[in-house]
């Protein structure tokens, strides 16, 4: 697969998506995790906060496997069957842990 890491300074910047524009991090909103239809998933390394049903049928596992057998969320992302991948990674500013958030055209 084809992917492309991005990483991002800073634990709550917004970010917005490269190819409508909209806000799919939006640290001002309760509800932060905003996704548009270009958005595949927003990750952290311990779980999935947000994932496209198109995208879960494009990974080596389901979300409720890699969550019950505690796998390694990005080894599973970068194993997704897409073309292109945008990921953003970000500091979560706890330990080692980051969030991704990955953008597609589907
Ligand atoms: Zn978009």
């Amino acid at each position: 697969m084809n992917y492309q890491l991005i990483e991002i300074q800073g634990e709550q910047t917004n970010l917005a998506c490269p190819y409508c524009q909209h806000v799919v991090l939006n640290w001002e909103e309760e509800q932060y995790v905003q996704p548009c239809e270009h958005t595949a998933f927003v990750a952290m390394d311990l779980g999935f906060e947000y994932i496209a049903d198109q995208f879960e049928r494009c990974l080596p596992h389901s979300v409720d496997d890699i969550h019950t057998h505690e796998m390694n969320v990005f080894e599973e992302i970068t194993h997704a069957q897409v073309e292109q991948l945008f990921i953003y990674k970000m500091e979560l500013g706890v330990a080692d842990l980051y969030r991704y958030v990955g953008i597609t055209l589907f």
